[in-house]
């Protein structure tokens, strides 16, 4: 499909995101050229969506679109990273000009917002995958690790938990939801808000960071393990949107075991919200950054030198829970 991949190319991919002025050579040559910054680190992450195991084959491409890029640059967010670039390799069943019209004007729409350029990739033909490749800077020595949690930091999460998880649980089980409320959580699980502006905010403030796409307990274990620490969270602190509450409290809720409503905030995945620690002498700094743009990020306890993550519920006793993240490959190795 050669002579057609150059036109999908350039009706498109070409000219998609912001036109930046440290892109030398964009979409058309072998490779791109960019030139980064004095004094900062390029900072670079991928991740692909793959039809039947990260959404439906059918799914609006608007959503997939903008989902794709989404997904990338909250990566680039947890690490405390101002997205610039990213590349975007499709492999696509066939061409369907109304599904990648859909697709490249929300993805381009969503680089717009975040003054990101797309600046190269690859289109081949076989079953729907998405792969894309964001890139972004930091100053040097400042990027968010994994490893950078200390004995006493506060742990925060932006935004709310289990939007996505529930939204997924309603579209699997066929749970008939309120149409605005089921709306609203749908848009959660299709359409995340990548928390760029919030980590760019941040910046100088954060000890460790990672964005939530797994579940809260997997997420932040990943932080505990790398930093070698343990951490207590408390589970009446977590934030929860009205959304989920009010499905909670609807009749719906019934259809749902009270273990599934306490697991979702914990264990759910595709929320792309990001988990953060600070040391308690930039707690305020934190506090006044956030109030003074308007975001959301809620503590919701604390790292210690304890064994691993434990969960306190209101009661004070611990939560136990069966359930960890999302684990690819699970049972097979
Ligand atoms: P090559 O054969 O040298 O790999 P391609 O035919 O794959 O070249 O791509 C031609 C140009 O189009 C390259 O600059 C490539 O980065 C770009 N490109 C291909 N597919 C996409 C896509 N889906 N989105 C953006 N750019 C793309
Ligand atoms: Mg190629």
């Amino acid at each position: 499909m050669a002579a057609m991949e150059f036109e999908l190319i350039e009706r498109y991919f070409t000219g998609c995101g912001s036109e930046r002025d440290d892109v030398v050579l964009g979409v058309g040559d072998d490779a791109a050229i960019l030139s980064l910054p004095a004094g900062h680190e390029l900072v670079v992450s991928t991740d692909t969506l793959v039809a039947g195991i990260h959404f439906f084959p059918d799914v609006d491409p608007c959503s997939l679109g903008h989902k794709a890029l989404s997904v990338n640059l909250s990566d680039l967010a947890a690490m405390g990273a101002r997205p610039a670039w990213v590349t975007l390799a499709l492999t696509l069943p066939q061409v369907d000009e109304v599904w990648l019209a859909a697709f490249s004007q929300s993805f381009a729409a969503l680089a717009h917002q975040h003054g990101v350029q797309l600046i190269g990739g690859d289109t081949t033909s076989g079953p729907l995958s998405i792969t894309v490749q964001a890139m972004g800077f930091v100053e040097k020595g400042k990027a968010w690790q994994r490893d950078g949690a200390k004995l006493g930091d506060v742990i925060y999460v932006s935004g709310t938990l289990g939007d996505a998880g529930l939204a997924l649980q309603a579209i699997k089980q066929q749970i008939v939801f309120p149409q605005a409320l089921l709306a609203r959580l749908i848009s959660r699980l299709e359409k995340p808000t990548p928390r760029v502006a919030e980590a760019l905010a941040l910046s100088g403030l954060v000890n460790a960071a990672i964005d939530l796409s797994d579940g809260l307990l997997s997420d932040l274990g990943h932080i505990l393990k790398a930093s070698r620490v343990g951490a207590e969270i408390q589970l009446d602190a977590l934030p929860l949107s009205s959304a989920f509450r009010a499905c909670r409290q609807d009749k719906v809720a019934q259809q749902l075991s009270d273990e599934c409503w306490q697991s979702l905030p914990l264990s759910a995945g595709d929320d792309y919200e990001l988990c953060f620690t600070v040391g308690s002498e930039n707690q305020h700094a934190v506090a006044s950054t956030l109030a003074m743009h308007g975001f959301k990020a809620h503590c919701i306890g604390r790292i210690d030198n304890g064994s691993g993550l434990r969960c306190v519920q209101k009661n004070g006793k611990q939560y136990q829970t069966e359930q960890s993240g999302y684990e690819h490959f699970k049972g097979s190795v």
